[in-house]
């Protein structure tokens, strides 16, 4: 029967164009308690420094002081030594280190199955949260395949099409542009610019997908507001206690390292850290929620350095009690990035490993 149904499996997947993949993946059975739900955080360019910046104000009270499994993701793609936000997120959500630039795609750019698809093939309901465009690099990743990210309208399409119920984020040109006979009419679509998130009650037989601006949304700075919070909480709300995976991006953490701009990047920082906040809350109270956070990589080589002044003998000092921010680029860095969890399988994070293995570990707590 068992073999019966892996034969099916991989029958429907042939059909669908998927190859199950070549490369070995290290599946580790798991025994403790699984969780019913789980809510993995992406927070895109967002490396030790980035959050360090939450700890700079004598307040410094922050919701990362919450976690006590944590471990380190080295982050280097299939292609490059420092990844980009595909090759990051797709080894997240597909379990390969992939080429720069692959949504869903190995190295050969064949498509491989992803994270999405195989939960949602066990009744898991699945959704996709982010501040940039939900076509873009990351969200992308966990329900499309396309040999380049910047295919978004092909991105789009397919999201549509996935098996994801429920998504919120910026793109609507994406959509809107492909004209009406893309699956949009099996969707509820919000497109309104600041969607009212208290007034909302669900169907739970309907789709929703959340269009909230033409392409990114609004920086913090700019006048987001809490959007990323609402989305994230509307979501949890929309699955209504059923199993779920959730991914949930601060996609413009990447976006102010890009910049070179401090208070772009602390600002990002601050809605993730209360996005977060709500997320930890809801997932204390109910008891069978896993909460994993981690980057895709650091943007910037942010440091938070002294700032240096000239003493009475002429030479150069460090004032210990000042700090500065500095960056090193404008792009990413290979640095270690941190992986926090929560809640049932937490300890599965610890330790020291490839980026990849993520995707593993979640799989392992599947029930
Ligand atoms: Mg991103
Ligand atoms: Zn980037």
């Amino acid at each position: 029967m068992t073999h019966m149904r892996t034969l099916t499996l991989l029958l429907v997947l042939t059909i669908l164009g998927i190859s199950s993949c070549s490369v070995n993946k290290n599946i580790t059975s798991y025994s403790g308690k699984k969780p019913k739900k789980i809510i993995f955080l992406i927070g895109d360019g967002m490396g030790l420094t980035q959050i360090s910046t939450l700890f700079l104000g004598k307040d410094n009270t922050n919701n990362f002081k919450r976690f006590k499994s944590i471990g380190f993701i080295n982050t280097r793609s299939g292609s490059h030594k420092i990844t980009d936000s595909a090759a990051g997120a797709t080894a997240f959500s597909c379990g390969e280190k992939t080429y720069n630039n692959a949504v869903g795609m190995n190295m050969d750019s064949a498509s491989i199955t992803n994270i999405v698809e195989v939960f949602s093939g066990r009744k898991y309901l699945t959704g996709v949260v982010s501040t940039s465009s939900i076509t873009h690099a990351t969200p992308a990743s966990f329900y499309a395949h396309a040999k380049h990210r910047k295919l978004q309208y092909d991105i789009a399409q397919q999201l549509l099409k996935s098996d994801i119920d429920f998504f919120a984020g910026g793109g609507s040109e994406y959509f809107h542009k492909l004209g009406a006979d893309i699956g949009l009419y099996s969707w509820e679509i919000d497109s309104s610019n600041s969607p009212s998130w208290t007034n909302l009650s669900f169907d739970p037989n309907k789709r929703y997908g959340f269009l909230s601006a033409p392409d990114g949304l609004p920086n913090m700075l700019t006048g987001r507001g809490d959007y990323l919070k609402s989305a994230s909480l509307a979501a949890i709300d929309y699955f209504d206690n059923k199993p779920y995976f959730l991914m949930v991006e601060g996609s413009q953490i990447d976006w102010g390292g890009h910049a070179t701009d401090y208070e772009y990047v602390y600002s990002e920082m601050q809605d993730f850290d209360q996005t977060l906040g709500a997320i930890l809350d809801y997932a204390e109270k109910d008891g069978n929620t896993l909460v994993v956070v981690t980057a895709d990589h650091e943007t910037g080589g942010l440091s938070l350095r002294s700032q240096s002044y000239i003493d009475n003998n002429g030479n150069s000092r460090s004032d210990y009690d000042k700090v500065e921010a500095g960056f090193n680029t404008g792009g990413h860095t290979a640095a270690l990035i941190p992986v926090f969890a929560y809640g049932p399988g937490a300890q599965s994070f610890q330790g020291v490993y490839e980026n990849n293995e993520i995707y593993n570990k979640l799989m392992a707590l599947m029930r």
